[in-house]
């Protein structure tokens, strides 16, 4: 790597500028701010990736042995992000390849979302009741090494053949309790405003499609594809929505700021989604700090994600536990609004599970026993009257709120709360230690 990068005297929390970088130091500024140079001049090889950090001995391994299983492609704005000298930078960690990537390859889960089974179309994925998950593309401005399509994106081509995407509405017109449409990939936003037109002008066709999702990461690695023309295209289709995915902190330059507002602006609802990795972002005070930045921004966090069971991605997993402290270290601590909900992608297509710390210890009917944040055990007093029927609920569907199968009336009730004791009494020593109650184990009653 060339002397001058070594000397970089303008590194900063949120990279450095691009003409430091010696590959693009002549690039105009119109270009580097023009989404389409960047996808043209993407960093794909190892001699180009040599030019942008000092890789370690591990990446650079990892760079070579991947090259036959899953692209590396990283934009340069992106690569203005890394830190040259440190290989725990979190944007460097996501995005170049190491040889722990290779454990495992060929002997693991390659769909752990059991997404193949649900495929209806091409490109239609419907596993949930009201809602179905539309990839349209496999192609992505980057290659995050912690994806869960791997066996998908990085292919060569760029859009589904309009045919198939023609299957896929008219399974959508057929199956009127589809109410909620995920527009996902690869990244949608690699598709020109035009072809990205077509879809959603063809989905808001549909009148039993309700809401529009986008999933993206364009704010974070190419926030220049947000431009004004697409956000006032897309604002033509409300409701729309947009679900991006920031990481960490560091992500949150100028630039994608700047994206996340114009996306805000067109009055389109933005959210997040965040990943937790091993060494990138597993840690309470950076998922906090991250969770901070967004609602500053005016993105609201959606999911805490735990790192899915997927071929070649051990090493980015943290264990259960990890997440359930962020949640601690996040909920009561800070504005509920700043707290995403942490879930498991369980594997085989079971969908997705909240999980969090335990706050009800144990239930009777007359109380149920819980602790706050701060691990203070409280007692909550059970009403006396426990029927809960809505008397107008049937008047109210009755008038005219047209019910699809599949919503309310078809749903499964959840499973009982275990009631631990029927009795009225207090247990013996309440309130208990915190510790008590940090074990988990019900507790006693008298
Ligand atoms: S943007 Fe999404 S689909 Fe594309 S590589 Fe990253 S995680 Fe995978």
């Amino acid at each position: 790597m060339s002397a001058d990068v070594d000397a970089d005297p303008h590194l900063c929390r949120h990279g450095r500028p691009y003409t430091s970088i010696p590959l693009w130091k002549d690039a105009p500024a119109e270009k580097w701010a023009d989404w389409r140079w960047q996808l043209q001049n993407c960093v794909q090889s190892l001699e180009m990736l040599e030019q942008v950090i000092h890789l370690t001995p591990e990446e650079r391994e990892g760079v070579l042995a991947t090259r036959s299983e899953f692209q590396m492609s990283i934009t340069p704005y992106l690569c203005s992000l890394m830190d040259p000298y440190d290989p725990h930078c979190p944007v460097r960690m996501q995005f170049v390849p190491r040889g722990a990537e290779m454990s495992g390859v060929g002997a693991g889960v390659t769909d752990s979302l059991g997404e193949d089974a649900h495929r209806v179309a091409p490109g239609l994925v419907h596993r949930y009741p009201d809602r179905v998950l539309f990839l349209v593309n496999n192609m992505c401005a980057s290659y995050c090494r912690f994806c869960t399509r791997k066996r998908l994106t990085g292919l060569p081509n760029e859009v589904l053949p309009k045919q198939q995407i023609e299957e896929s509405l008219s399974y959508l017109r057929k199956h009127p309790e589809v109410r909620d449409v995920l527009i996902s990939g690869g990244d949608p936003f690699t598709m020109s405003d035009k072809n990205l037109e077509y879809v959603v002008s063809r989905l808001r066709e549909i009148s039993s499609i309700e809401v529009i999702r986008f999933g993206t990461k364009m704010p974070m690695f190419l926030p220049m594809r947000i431009t004004d023309d697409v956000v006032k295209m897309l604002a033509k289709y409300h409701p729309v929505w947009i679900n991006t995915h920031f990481n960490h902190p560091k992500e949150l330059t100028a630039e994608s700021k700047a994206a996340c507002a114009r996306i805000v602006n067109a009055g389109i609802p933005l959210g997040n989604q965040t990943v937790l990795l091993r060494g990138v972002n597993s840690s309470p005070r950076v998922v906090k700090e991250l969770m901070h930045q967004l609602v500053r921004n005016r993105i609201r966090p959606y999911y805490l994600f735990q790192c899915d069971n997927e071929e070649g991605l051990e090493h980015f997993r943290t264990p259960i536990e990890t997440g359930i402290e962020v949640m601690e270290s996040l909920r009561g601590w800070t504005s509920g609004f700043a707290v995403p909900t942490f879930v498991v992608d369980l594997p085989g297509g079971g969908g997705k599970a909240p999980v969090s710390p335990n706050y009800v210890n144990a239930l009777t009917q007359s109380k149920a026993m819980m602790r706050n944040f701060e691990g203070r055990a409280f007692n909550y007093p059970q009403p006396t009257q426990t029927d809960c029927t809505v008397r107008y609920e049937d008047k109210w569907f009755r008038a005219g709120l047209d019910l699809a199968a599949g919503d309310v009336t078809s749903r499964t009730d959840p499973p009982e709360l275990t009631v631990v004791s029927a009795t009225d009494e207090s247990p013996s020593g309440w309130p208990l230690r915190i510790a008590d109650l940090r074990g988990g184990e019900p507790m006693p009653e008298a």
